[in-house]
């Protein structure tokens, strides 16, 4: 395991020099990060961690929150529904594409693009705004063993700039995949994104991932297992967006980026892995992100496909 600690420490001081890209600009919020700011966490099944770099600088979730809400609503309203409102197939557009919907069904491609999420978010389940907030939060919180917060700054600036995913959901209502109301299934997406924590709690949550939805610090069950696969299968197959063909190849596990600069990556059975660095690229992925998942499955030997 010490074999661990010193492949992150090498790649970490492989790339601390890189300034390439720069922190998203479009949530105005998301330009305050800084740059130099990079960690490297793994969190074995087991519950060993191993970190280097700036592993308790919080950020925000953003989209590596999607995957859990994904989950969050197939636990909770089953495969046939949420099948017949968004898809599992990858678009090879960008994460924020506003012609991503299916054209008989119109349903959303997949989950992890906005579409997709977006509607994800309006299914979440509560008598009201405030009961649905709180059972994501809940549900959240059993991956991060604690309760997990939202970056109000982060919230407030995503919700009065964000013109493509409103008009996103507003081709959503149209077609009768929302349901409720649209503020509130934005407000809901919004509040995911911006949930608040740092690459030892996002390591955490991959690594629970990694052990069939089983969190390996409180070893209390946070997803029933059986959803597992499902999480992981759109994650590998839509999760790194319009580059997952060149990340299965590059790369080759399951992950899913964000564009406040945090990428994290599950080999099931065995670890969660955890990247922050707040510098993305034209594809809204971390820059640094992207290199340190290339090396580690190359020295750690983590591709599915080359074993
Ligand atoms: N909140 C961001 C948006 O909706 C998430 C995008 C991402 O992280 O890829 O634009």
């Amino acid at each position: 395991m010490d074999h661990i600690q010193q492949t992150i420490n090498e790649i970490f001081h492989k790339h601390l020099s890189n300034r390439e890209g720069s922190p998203a600009t479009y949530i105005p919020e998301l330009a305050k990060a800084r740059p130099e700011h990079f960690s490297i966490v793994v969190t074995t099944v087991n519950g060993e961690v191993f970190s280097v770099g700036d592993s308790e600088i919080y950020f925000s979730m953003q989209s590596t929150s999607k995957p859990f809400t994904y989950g969050m609503v197939l636990q909770d309203l089953g495969r046939v529904f949420v099948m017949s409102k968004v898809g599992v197939e990858p678009t090879g557009e960008a994460f924020n594409s506003i012609v991503e919907l299916e054209k008989n069904t119109h349903r959303p491609y997949n989950p992890m693009i906005n579409s997709g999420a977006i509607a994800i978010s309006s299914f979440i389940r509560g008598q009201s705004f405030e009961d649905r907030l709180t059972n994501m939060k809940d549900f959240f919180s059993l991956f991060l063993g604690r309760s997990i917060g939202v970056d109000e700054n982060i919230f407030e600036s995503e919700k009065n700039t964000a013109h493509r995913n409103r008009s996103i959901a507003h081709l959503l209502k149209h077609f009768g995949i929302i349901e409720g109301k649209i503020e509130d299934a934005l407000d809901l997406y919004f509040k995911q994104c911006s949930f608040s924590l740092n690459s030892l709690d996002m390591s955490l949550m991959a690594a629970t991932l990694a052990n069939s939805g089983i969190n390996p610090k409180t070893k209390i069950r946070s997803i029933n297992k059986e959803y597992v696969g499902d999480i992981l299968s759109l994650m590998f197959t839509c999760g790194m967006y319009d580059t997952s063909g060149k990340w299965a190849y590059s790369v080759g596990i399951p992950a899913k980026s964000g564009v406040s600069g945090a990428i994290f990556g599950v080999i099931p059975g065995v670890m969660g892995i955890a990247v922050y660095s707040p510098s993305i690229n034209e594809h809204g992925h971390s820059v640094r992100g992207v290199k340190v998942f290339q090396d580690l499955s190359k020295e750690l030997n983590l591709s599915i496909f080359r074993k």
